[in-house]
């Protein structure tokens, strides 16, 4: 059979795809399933993420169906047990390990969101401390937990390595993991199979709750009342809940007050983006994750010229590593370079925050520094307001990065100013006037 998808699959591939995803892999079939051996993590990331589906199609029709199931392991066919924390798998659990995995994949968690794998910086300090004393004590520490911060920062990360953690050491908990727009989906099914009492009773029964981006319960008034009682719920009966955002809770849009207030009364904590060492750590830590050697000139190299998420920094170090096994080359500059060029190039269009302070302050004939002055005079506060409001609208900085960067201003202050602006932008033409002439500069 697995003959049979190789060909297959060097029709459908280019002959470098090919020869550096498919080939080096080698199977085995065990009882239904297709067990695929990867020499590296890298591989096997990458082949599970790409060409998963295609192959289990390809199984299924070459084996008449057979074969229903594939698994992803690093190894070769002859090394026995290839270590469980590299075996990622959806076979049916054998052992205490097993069991495990079955728990974990039933709470809808990823074995590879630990604190372990978890790179501690500035940026991230609290809320993994935070993560930390929840996972070992939930219920007790903090409840809820509310962690926020923008995309790719490693809130889902933190989130998976809580519930991870509390079934570690309670094979007894109950936990689950839902993205929010998974809980409206559920709950949506619960009620058109008439199963909404099932439903309630699930989520109201479980030791750790935790639920991933709550800003899109946003405008879904239905979803907000039915998890606004399994909060209560769980709350009352001192079961852990933990909550992500992309802001900070009273700043959710579309949520209702009550649920805003309950999100806060436990700890909020926030994620920035990392610093250059933090973001050279993490580079490092998922190359030895992948088993690939990392230049430490590349690592300072990608770290700063990628700033903005964790998510992009590992896609670029991703980029790279494919690039290195395609042209057979290690990972150098010159290899960096030529690899992440597009990359790049995106990133130095982005406008920084400096750049608009800059910008805004000659446009008005100011001094720069009065952007993170304190002053209040109005010829001087309307411009930073506008500016303020420029940066959110043009960077990918939070409320409480742009304050920070404004003189250390409150995130409350931003956001009041990105709403005078908005308001102003309808009233007065000048303003608005003003304020696309500055887009106008800034974008082009
Ligand atoms: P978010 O949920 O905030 O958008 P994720 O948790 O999905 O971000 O993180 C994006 C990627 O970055 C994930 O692959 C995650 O493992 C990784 N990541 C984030 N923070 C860290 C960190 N401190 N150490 C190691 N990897 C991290
Ligand atoms: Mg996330």
């Amino acid at each position: 059979v697995w003959e049979q998808c190789v060909r297959q699959l060097k029709g459908e591939l280019t002959s470098a795809e090919f020869n550096t995803w498919i080939l080096p892999l080698q199977a085995r079939v065990d009882e239904g399933r297709l067990r695929l051996f990867a020499p590296n993590r890298f591989v096997l990331d990458w082949t599970r993420q790409h060409y998963e589906g295609r192959l289990l199609d390809l199984c299924r029709a070459y084996s008449d169906g057979a074969i229903g199931r594939l698994s992803f392991e690093v190894g070769g066919l002859d090394s026995k047990s290839s270590g469980t924390a590299a075996q990622i798998t959806s076979a049916a659990p054998v052992d205490a390990d097993g069991e495990l995995a079955a728990r974990r994949a039933s709470a809808n968690l990823n074995a590879d969101f630990t604190f372990d794998s978890f790179v501690e910086g500035k940026s991230n300090q609290l809320a993994r401390a935070a993560s930390i004393q929840i996972g070992q004590n939930p219920g007790t520490a903090y409840n809820p937990l509310f962690i926020y911060g923008g995309v790719g920062l490693g809130k889902t990360h933190l989130m998976h390595a809580v519930g991870n953690i509390v079934l570690a050491t309670n094979p007894n908990a109950r936990v689950v993991y839902l993205h929010s727009e998974r809980f409206v989906a559920e709950m949506i099914k619960a009620l058109q199979h008439n199963r909404i009492d099932e439903f309630k009773k699930t989520y109201r029964s479980v030791n750790a709750l935790l639920i991933d981006d709550v800003q899109f319960f946003a405008g879904k008034e239905r979803s907000q009342e039915e998890f606004f009682h399994t909060f209560n719920a769980l709350f009352e009966s001192r079961q852990q809940i933990v909550l992500s955002s992309d802001r900070f809770p009273k700043e959710v849009v579309g949520l209702e007050e009550r649920l805003k207030s309950r999100f806060g009364w436990g700890l909020t904590v926030s994620i920035e983006p990392p610093d250059l060492e933090t973001s050279v750590a993490i580079l490092h830590s998922k190359a030895s994750l992948w088993g690939v050697d990392l230049p430490e000139d590349v690592a300072f190299f990608v770290g700063r010229r990628i700033r903005s998420n964790i998510r992009e920094l590992e896609g670029a170090l991703r980029r790279l590593v494919a690039n290195a096994q395609f042209t057979g080359k290690p990972i150098s500059m010159e290899l960096a370079k030529h690899a992440l060029r597009d990359m790049l190039a995106a990133q130095d269009k982005q406008v920084s925050i400096e750049n608009i302070q800059k910008i805004v302050a000659e446009y008005y004939k100011l001094r720069t520094s009065d952007m993170i002055s304190a002053k209040r005079s109005r010829s001087i506060a309307r411009p930073r307001q506008v500016a303020m409001a420029l940066a959110k609208e043009l960077t990918k900085h939070s409320l409480p990065e742009i304050g920070r960067a404004f003189g250390g201003r409150d995130h409350t202050t931003v956001l009041h100013a990105t709403r005078t602006i908005k308001n102003l932008r309808d009233s007065d033409a000048s303003i608005e006037e003003d304020y696309k002439n500055l887009l106008r500069t800034l974008t082009s």
